[in-house]
């Protein structure tokens, strides 16, 4: 297995699980599960001893591995500076070989089949990819300056396609010249490398960066910060060299070009980090900087926030595995609690998958009448003149 050369130097002290006070528990999923395995020094421990036979592969073995969002706390936090990079690729490593061992998670399983069949994790055929875009003015991609990429969530989600128009119409209005594909992209395949598939994702990549040359695709636009990682630093490495921005940070820099509406009141926002934005590529900005831009938004933190905010627990696959499963310590819950403890009204996301999450993290904690889950653009254009 690669990085199996690192295992044995995880002395489980255990500072990866926290945030940099350590006042609260911030790996999501030992959070939900509060078993030493489920922590990322647990999983260093029972990896290598699978992989030196004193435990054998199993369903639970599986279900603690692949309960891993893949949200970069362990990284960000881990005490060991010789090989805390690694962390998370010694996970996915270890996935990719419980998935080659056949014992797999039904969920995980079925989940990576759809992805294999249909090109997608909603099992949606690849034609209706576009369709978010219905009743929009979002052109077909015919040589634009960019491609608007949807993602998964965005393109089949019925909350993701209210945020993929709402982004879409706000970089109208900002003027940018975009496009979006009607056939021949699938999945950015970001969460499938996460869950260790990487024979899948190589195979979805390779579709998409086929198609993104024949068509002249230079710079794109994803909604979802998971295309983002993905293209930006996973594709490269297979031919696919694009220059890539995340909708937020087209944005921060062209909401001068809009006007407002005079606010008649301040509404408190606060805002959720997404990890594949944020911890993995170092933006946390951009979000911030269109909020901080538009009148009659206030905006709050929340105690663990940037480098130590608290995953949704949609990450690598979760969004439709959901291995890390509900309970009150399930993330999304826990996000929202800490929202509303800020005194926000109004939990802003930038990524659909934490829409969906937190969304009905918010319902199951009956916060509906305090607290809203709203995608930053959704704030910014509804403040539009
Ligand atoms: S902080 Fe690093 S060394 Fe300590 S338990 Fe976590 S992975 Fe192991
Ligand atoms: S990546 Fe996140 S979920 Fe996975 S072990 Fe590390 S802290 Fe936990």
């Amino acid at each position: 297995m690669e990085h199996q050369e690192i295992l044995h130097r995880c002395f489980r002290c255990g500072y990866c699980k926290f945030p940099s006070n350590y006042t609260d528990i911030n790996c999501p999923a030992y959070l939900a599960h509060r078993f030493e395995t489920f922590s990322p020094g647990g999983r260093m421990w029972l990896l290598s001893a699978w992989l030196n036979n004193r435990i054998g592969v199993s369903q639970r073995l599986g279900r603690i591995m692949f309960s891993c969002t893949g949200c970069g706390n362990c990284v960000e936090h881990c005490a060991m500076p010789g090989f805390k990079d690694q962390i998370l690729l010694a996970f996915t490593a270890g996935r990719d070989a419980i998935l080659e061992s056949g014992t797999v998670p039904g969920p995980v399983r079925d989940y990576l089949t759809r992805v294999q069949n249909a090109g997608n994790p909603y099992g949606q055929s690849g034609k209706k990819r576009a369709d978010w875009r219905t009743g929009t003015d979002a052109a077909d991609y015919s040589g634009q300056e960019y491609l608007f990429f949807a993602g998964d969530v965005g393109a089949y989600d019925s909350r993701g396609q209210e945020i993929a128009r709402t982004a879409a119409a706000l970089l109208a209005k900002a003027g940018v010249d975009f496009g979006v594909l009607t056939d021949g992209e699938c999945s950015d395949g970001n969460d499938v490398a996460m869950a260790g598939e990487k024979a899948l994702f190589e195979e979805l990549a390779g579709k998409n960066i086929k198609v993104f040359i024949e068509r002249g695709v230079k710079k794109i636009i994803t909604l979802s910060p998971h295309s983002f990682h993905a293209f930006k630093n996973l594709y490269p490495a297979l031919g696919g060299q694009f220059q890539v921005f995340h909708y937020t940070q087209m944005l921060a820099f062209l909401l001068g070009r809009l006007s407002f509406k005079t606010p008649v009141e301040k509404t408190r926002v606060t805002f959720h980090d997404p990890c594949f934005l944020g911890r993995h590529n170092a933006d946390y900005q951009s979000p911030r900087t269109m909020l901080a831009f538009t009148p009659g938004i206030e905006l709050v933190e929340m105690d663990r926030n940037r480098k130590n905010a608290l995953c949704c627990g949609g990450g690598g696959g979760n969004l439709f595995t959901d291995m890390i499963s509900g309970g009150d310590d399930s993330p999304a819950r826990a996000r929202c609690r800490e929202a509303a403890a800020a005194g926000a009204t109004v939990l802003a996301v930038a990524c659909p998958a934490c829409a969906v999450m937190l969304g009905d993290a918010v319902k199951t904690e009956g916060l509906e009448n305090r607290l809203q889950v709203r995608e930053v653009s959704e704030l910014v254009v509804e403040r539009v003149a």
